[in-house]
């Protein structure tokens, strides 16, 4: 079976629907479609039909096009958190279930990353993971319906995947996620020059999206919380001592939505 195919839909402002195909077969699979009407499109243009839908959260931008693929696309298998409240799931998924789409010879293995909401999964297979807004380019989800523990360690869970791991997020907001960490290291060389690079893509009009999880070690600041310069950053701003990495991540998440966004 030929190679698998990743393509971005863009929805909203800045979504990215992650769309999986395979050259020659007319099956296909979407992350997260939050609008149905760019994936319709792209399903049409390309002579694709769906087979699966599979959710990371509950959000809106994420689920609201579930209705109108699945009224397209009768067959299409909805799979989704086994504790959000999404209604039209119909298969609930907890960490080490796979979903496997034999369309696609593809298997997925199941990750619960919670933080960004109470029951946020990430799929995840050889060499990519599809999570959400867990792990952003440069940055990570906020904390809404879960905690900051809790986001903390899905991102060190998140870390210890093959650094060669592209990671495939559900927004481009890497340019503005950079600039919060420049403000976190402002000596950190790989930092500045992923910033100019990603300058350059979004000058072209290209995603930034996927990095890899290389990039994010040596860049994102939300993976970097054992650092000594920022934990140092993380202190000056909290203006007291922070003894653990999840209270510099709790600093860091905090100091951002505050100060930043
Ligand atoms: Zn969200
Ligand atoms: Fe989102």
């Amino acid at each position: 079976m030929s190679e698998l195919r990743i393509s971005a839909i863009p929805g909203f402002a800045d979504n990215y629907f992650w769309l999986l195909s395979v050259p020659d077969q007319p099956w296909a699979a979407v992350v997260d479609p939050g609008d149905a009407t760019p994936v319709q499109r792209h399903l049409q243009q390309s002579g694709l039909q769906l087979e699966a839908i599979l959710i990371t959260h509950k959000h809106r931008d994420h689920t609201g096009g579930i209705r109108a693929l699945k009224a397209a696309w009768p067959q299409a298998v909805v799979y989704g958190p086994s504790n959000e409240p999404i209604r039209q799931l119909e298969q609930r998924l907890q960490a080490g279930d796979q979903v496997t789409l034999p369309r696609l010879a593809c298997q997925l293995q199941v990750l619960e990353v919670p933080g960004h909401t109470e029951g946020h999964l990430a799929y995840t297979m050889p060499g990519r993971v599809f999570c959400g807004d867990t792990l952003f380019a440069g940055g990570c989800g906020r904390v809404f319906s879960g905690t900051f523990a809790q986001l903390s360690a899905s991102l060190q869970q998140l870390a210890q995947l093959p650094p060669d791991t592209l990671i495939y997020c559900a927004h481009e907001y890497t340019q503005a996620n950079l600039g919060f960490a420049a403000w976190v290291e402002p000596d950190n060389l790989q930092l500045q020059a992923r910033i100019a690079r990603v300058a350059a893509q979004r000058d072209r009009g290209e995603a930034t999206v996927p990095s890899t999880l290389a990039e994010e070690l040596a860049t994102n600041p939300f993976l970097r919380t054992r650092e000594p310069d920022v934990v140092a950053a993380a202190e000056a701003w909290a203006q007291r001592s922070l003894s653990s990495p999840v209270a510099v991540f709790t600093a860091l998440r905090t100091w951002k939505d505050r100060d930043y966004d």
